[in-house]
């Protein structure tokens, strides 16, 4: 799995609702790639707040722009130079 397919995936991944091979691959990757160990551990730790408040049901708008947050910030991690 790539940082891209990872990115793409987070969503579903942090619902729950990846397909557990997906899952798999998932934690491969995260095992070798720190920068998005990073990212999904924020993801977790903004859901998990967010949990805290109210019933589990992500807004769209919410997650549009947290993913994008975390996008930007992948990037950054990413970057060689
Ligand atoms: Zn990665």
């Amino acid at each position: 799995m790539k940082c891209e397919e990872l990115l793409a995936m987070l969503n579903e991944y942090v619902d729950g609702t990846v397909d557990p091979a997906i899952c798999e691959e998932f934690e491969k990757h995260m095992a070798g790639c720190n920068p998005c160990q990073v990212v999904v551990d924020n993801i977790r730790k903004t859901i998990t707040l967010y949990k805290a408040g109210q019933p589990y049901e992500l807004p769209v708008k919410f997650r549009a722009r947290l993913h994008e947050a975390l996008r930007e910030k992948w990037k950054d991690s990413h970057k060689t130079g």
